[in-house]
Parts: C-alpha cells; sequence; structure tokens
C-alpha cells in the first residue's frame, strides 16, 4: 500500500481554489497556501532576444507567454525554433513576510532563476549564442525570503540545443516544508523504482546467463535495465545532480536511447514468450527502425535527433497498438498469464501515451490546455515501468516454476520406471538365469547322454561288459603301452561249454540270463586295470595290462572255479551237471618283431586245446609256441 501511496505521490495540489497568473502578475494574498503547493502557471511576462537585470524595471514592452510550455509558437520568435534566449518574468503578490520554497524544473535547455534580485538557482549557463551558453536539465530546489506585498522573479533561460526552448514544465511554490517533501518523495519514488529495476534486469539476466535458451529473460532483463537506467536521468535527474558537469548532449542521448531501445526489446520480450502472438517481420521492422533511429542519434547532436523523435513516436504508437491487439487476442485466448501481462502492459501503455503526450511537440509548442489539465507530469511511466516489471517478473517465475514441477514430476515418473526397470531387470535375470541353469543341467544330461551314448557303443547291452570294438582299442593301446614299457601283457580267452545244448534245453531267456550271471563274476572278480569284453556270443575276452603268466593263470582258474561254483544246473553237459567255461590263456612282454594279433590267436589255440581236453579248464599256451 505504500508503495502505492509513494508512486502516487505526485499529486501536487488541490486544483479547486488555484491562482493563475494573469498579465504577468501572481496574486497570493486572496488564499490561504499554508499547506498548499501553487503552480506559477499563467501569463508571464516574456522579454524574446533579451536579458533583463533584475529590478530594472523593463516592463510591459513584450507581452505575456503562457508558462509552463516552449517558446517555438511565441510572436517575436519569427523563426518558431526553439533556439534562441530570453526573460520570463513574474510579479508576486504575497500577504506577509515568509520564508518561501520553490521546486525548479528543469528549463531548456540552461537558466538563471532570480527572485527579488537575488540569484538563487542556476542549470547550465545562460548565453546569448550556442557558443557562449551550457545546457543542463538541472531540476532544484530553491528558497528565498518573500516580503509582503510585490516580489519579482526573473529567470533567463537560453536554448540553442533542443529542438524546444524555454520553460516547459511547472515551477512550485511552497513552504519549505512542503517543496523538500515534494522533492523526496519525488526522488524516494524514483530511487525505489530505479532500484527494483536495476534488481530485476541484474536478476533476469543472471538467469539467462545460466540458462541460454531462456530469451524471454534476456529481452525482459535487458528492458528492465534500460527503463530503470531511464528513470535515473529522466524526472528529478538525480545522476545530474551527482555528476552536474556530465555532457547535456550525452545524458539526453543516452535518455532518448533507452527509449529507443527499448520499444524493440519489449516486442522481442513478448515474442519470446507468446511467439504465436508477435510475428517475426513486425518484430525485425521494429528492430529496423530502432537500429537507424540509433544511428542518427548516435551520429546527429540533440538538435536535429530531437526533431526527429516524432516520427519515432509515430513508430511506438503503432508498436503499442499493435502490442494491444496481440495482448486482447491471447487474453482472450486465455494464454497462460495472459492476464497478469496485460495488467502490467496496460499500466505501461497509459502511462507511457501520458509521457508521450506530455512531452510531445504538439502539447508544448501546440499548447492545448484541455489536455493539460489531464497530463501534469512526463514522467509516470516509470511507475508504469515498474508494474510491468513485476507482473512480468511474476509470469516469468511463474512459468519457471511450472517448467520446474514439469521436470520434478518427469524425473519422479522416471524414477519410478527406473526403479520398476531394476525389478524388471533383476526378474529377467533372475529367469535368465534359472534358464541358464536349465540350459547347464541339459548340457550336463546332454554330455552325459552322450557318453552313455558312446558308451553305448563300445559296451554289449546284454552283459553290460565292453564290446568287441572296445577290446580292440584297448588292446591296441595296451600293447603300445607295454611295448614302451617292456612290461607283460596277458590275454584270457574263455568260452561257455555246451551253451548250444543249454540254450536248445532250457531256452533262449535261460541263456541269456546265463550269460548275464557270469558277466556279474567277471566284472565282481576283476581288478579295474583288467578290461573284460563279449566277444562274441558266448565268448568273454580279458586283457590283463602289466600281468605275468602266473598271475594271469592264477586269474583265470579262479574265473573257472567261480563259475563252477554257481552251480547253475546243464544236464545237457558232458562236461559238467552245472554250467562251466573253458579258458585259454597266454602272455607276453611285446617287442617289435611280434603282432597283438598273434597274442589272440594264441590265446584261441590254447581255448581250443582245453576244449579239446575235456572243457571245463584252463589251457596256457606259451608265447615260443606259435
Ligand atoms: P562248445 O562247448 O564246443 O563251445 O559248444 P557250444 O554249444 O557252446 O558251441 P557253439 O559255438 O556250437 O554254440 C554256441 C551257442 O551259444 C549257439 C547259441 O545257441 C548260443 N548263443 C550265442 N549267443 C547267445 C546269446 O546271446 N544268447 C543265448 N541265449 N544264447 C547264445
Ligand atoms: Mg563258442
Ligand atoms: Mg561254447
Amino acid at each position: 500500500m505504500g508503495i502505492l501511496l509513494l508512486l502516487g505521490g505526485c499529486s501536487e495540489y488541490k486544483s479547486a481554489s488555484k491562482p493563475k497568473a494573469q498579465g504577468g502578475i501572481l496574486d497570493l494574498t486572496q488564499g490561504e497556501f499554508a499547506d498548499n503547493v501553487i503552480a506559477l502557471d499563467g501569463e508571464w511576462e516574456f522579454y524574446w532576444g533579451q536579458f533583463l537585470t533584475p529590478g530594472a524595471g523593463e516592463k510591459g514592452t513584450n507581452g505575456y507567454i503562457q508558462v509552463p510550455g516552449s517558446w517555438n509558437k511565441y510572436l517575436e520568435n519569427s523563426r518558431q525554433t526553439g533556439d534562441g534566449y530570453g526573460t520570463y518574468r513574474l510579479e508576486l503578490l504575497t500577504k506577509e513576510n515568509a520564508r518561501l520554497a520553490l521546486k525548479i524544473p528543469r528549463m531548456f535547455t540552461a537558466y538563471e532563476f532570480w527572485v527579488n534580485g537575488e540569484l538563487i538557482a542556476t542549470g547550465g549557463k545562460v548565453g546569448e549564442t550556442r557558443e557562449t551558453m551550457t545546457p543542463q536539465y538541472l531540476p532544484q530546489v530553491a528558497f528565498f525570503q518573500a516580503q509582503a506585498g510585490s516580489n519579482e522573479i526573473l529567470i533567463k533561460v537560453s536554448n540553442f540545443y533542443h529542438r524546444s526552448g524555454g520553460m516547459l514544465e511547472n515551477i512550485q511554490l511552497g513552504t519549505e516544508r512542503e517543496i523538500l517533501s515534494l522533492r523526496y518523495k519525488a526522488l524516494a519514488r524514483e530511487f525505489f523504482v530505479f532500484g527494483s529495476l536495476m534488481i530485476i534486469g541484474i536478476y533476469h539476466l543472471a538467469l539467462f546467463f545460466f540458462r541460454k535458451k531462456s530469451i524471454a529473460s534476456l529481452c525482459f532483463g535487458l528492458f528492465c535495465l534500460l527503463i530503470g537506467l531511464r528513470t535515473f536521468i529522466v524526472g528529478e535527474r538525480f545522476f545530474i545532480f551527482l555528476f552536474p558537469d556530465f555532457s547535456w548532449e550525452i545524458a539526453h542521448k543516452i535518455q532518448t536511447l533507452t527509449y529507443y531501445l527499448g520499444v524493440p526489446f519489449m516486442l522481442m520480450y513478448f515474442r519470446s514468450v507468446y511467439p504465436k502472438y508477435f510475428h517475426r517481420r513486425i518484430i525485425k521492422l521494429a528492430q529496423i527502425i530502432a537500429v537507424v533511429f540509433t544511428l542518427i542519434l548516435l551520429l546527429t547532436p540533440a538538435r536535429i535527433f530531437t526533431a526527429l523523435n516524432p516520427v519515432y513516436q509515430i513508430g511506438t504508437v503503432l508498436a503499442i497498438f499493435y502490442i494491444a491487439f496481440a495482448l486482447g487476442r491471447l487474453t482472450i485466448a486465455k494464454e497462460k498469464g495472459s492476464i497478469l501481462i496485460s495488467f502490467g502492459a496496460l499500466a505501461l501503455l497509459l502511462t507511457s501515451l501520458n509521457d508521450v503526450i506530455f512531452h510531445s511537440i504538439w502539447l508544448n509548442d501546440g499548447g492545448t490546455p484541455f489536455l493539460k489539465t489531464f497530463i501534469r507530469t512526463g514522467n509516470l511511466s516509470s511507475a508504469g515501468q515498474l508494474v510491468f516489471a513485476l507482473t512480468n517478473s511474476l509470469t516469468l517465475a511463474k512459468k519457471f516454476s511450472d517448467s520446474l514441477q514439469k521436470e520434478e514430476v518427469l524425473s519422479a515418473e522416471l524414477t519410478e520406471i527406473n526403479t520398476h526397470l531394476d525389478d524388471l531387470v533383476l526378474q529377467r535375470t533372475k529367469e535368465l538365469e534359472e534358464l541358464n541353469k536349465k540350459v547347464e543341467e541339459q548340457k550336463k544330461e546332454l554330455e552325459q547322454a552322450n557318453r552313455s551314448l558312446k558308451k553305448l557303443t563300445l559296451m554289449d547291452p546284454l552283459t553290460e561288459l565292453w564290446n568287441r570294438r572296445k577290446y580292440n582299442k584297448a588292446l591296441e593301446r595296451e600293447w603300445r603301452r607295454c611295448l614302451r614299457s617292456k612290461s607283460p601283457l596277458s590275454l584270457i580267452l574263455m568260452d561257455l561249454d555246451h551253451f548250444k545244448e543249454f540254450n536248445d534245453f532250457y531256452g533262449h531267456k535261460a541263456g541269456d540270463e546265463c550269460l548275464v550271471k557270469i558277466s556279474g563274476i567277471l566284472k565282481d572278480s576283476l581288478s579295474s586295470s583288467a578290461i573284460a569284453a563279449r566277444y562274441g556270443g558266448e565268448e568273454f575276452i580279458i586283457l590283463l595290462p602289466d600281468t605275468k603268466k602266473n598271475d594271469a593263470l592264477k586269474i583265470a582258474e579262479m574265473l573257472r572255479e567261480k563259475v563252477e561254483s554257481q552251480m547253475i544246473p546243464h544236464r545237457k553237459s558232458s562236461a559238467s551237471p552245472y554250467v562251466t567255461i573253458s579258458i585259454g590263456v597266454t602272455s607276453t612282454i611285446p617287442d617289435r618283431n611280434s603282432s597283438y594279433e598273434e597274442l589272440f590267436k594264441l590265446a584261441d589255440r590254447a581255448l581250443y586245446q582245453a576244449k579239446g581236453a575235456g572243457r571245463n579248464r584252463v589251457v596256457f599256451a606259451p608265447w615260443w609256441d606259435q
């Protein structure tokens, strides 16, 4: 609330009983003006082309001029330009002696302010030519002792620098307290606006610095800095107060530059926030126009570029219409943040319009009294600018926080997906592991099957002893091994006696069972190094590596006895009432001159001999016997 009061703190006086200067005299003896601030408006005596000496009393020779207003249209100013010099004079009638204060505005473009023959304020240096004068905008507060009765106010003004000349703004008169309070309020307001705009501007530039994508922040930040700077230079012109020697030309150029650049920056900002509503071509056009005017500003003195200002002002009004139109459209379309932005823009547009009109030649030189009742100050737009900056900061902040929130939601979703993903991956991994295990098991089974299959090809299915193939391989291998190690190798060949008769009598099935039984005896009785195989039908062969003749014979005899001791009945055998076997044994230490075929032949011969000798016996065939 305080801010609003501060911003609105420029309502100077109660206009109801406002005294006005007439015929160069301002009569203040009638009203009470202890609490009022009075504008010294109205008809002043004016002396074109003369610097009057205070108190000299040259009177009534030159006619009157309307204050405030430029002297361009003044009759004696035949060329009707702002160039020239003259003296303003006003007779002030007061009731009593009092110490009073004046709030003196800037004048165009240098002045000396005299009251009752005393110089109380100057701005720049007045002169009769461009060379002898120094322009300066210096609004200030000055004090003087008013005498009861007549007081003479005399203001020498010269201008060879600006398009318009003279007193364009009000001089305000009041008690010290009132006038100082006006000045302080105005300064406080401007510092507030300046500081706020600077901080908003820097903040948005920082946003852009850290996030180069946010062009809206860049344009908006620059716009805020521009209008903030402008606030410091125009209005109470504290900047000039701080740097009184600062070149008037340069200060004026900076002031105008902030205006020239502000327009395209604002358009660019709007386009970056609502690209659909602001056409690129129009922004481009505004940029080009701004660049052209900036060049003119940089290359020409204030006298010239200020004369071209109205053209830019027309362009500005068009831009304002365009922006108003676009904002209207996006408010109707209920775009995000449109109401806030439109509100801020409206504040800016209205206050800017106020200022543009106030500074226009139209008002100053044409002097439309009706408009002047509305537009009394040329510095409303800084308040509008602040409102605009605030509403847009809010909009941008909302935009940022919205996108941040979106990001948060997104990242939360992503995290959830991620955790789910973890679970999923875990599950998949588990499944895969299980599958892998299965495959591994199957592989093992397969290997096992493969091995058994391989074994099967080397094994006799009925007796589950090795078959002849395995025996052949083993014989070959053992022969070579024993050849190398010069160890003995023995061979046992055995055959069931009268097995044909057994089959014929007891049946083939019983024959098979008998074969299995005898195989069992072989398996149980032989050491692991012995290799027993079914050689054919009812013939078995046993390879005994590293076994000497005697040991082989012992083994053969042991086997024969074991089979006999089984007492498997065999009624048709001539050798025994039980199943018996005949065995041929041979043994040798392999050497290069012999072969394993010979070994088998010998064993076979021994077996044949055993059969011939009555069966159920062991016969040894010595190596040399071949
Ligand atoms: P010998 O005492 O002279 O050896 O007389 P044998 O009858 O045992 O000899 P032979 O070679 O004349 O007969 C072998 C018999 O073995 C023939 C067949 O009936 C029997 N036999 C061969 N293989 C099998 C088999 O796998 N199962 C069965 N049940 N009998 C078989
Ligand atoms: Mg046989
Ligand atoms: Mg036989």
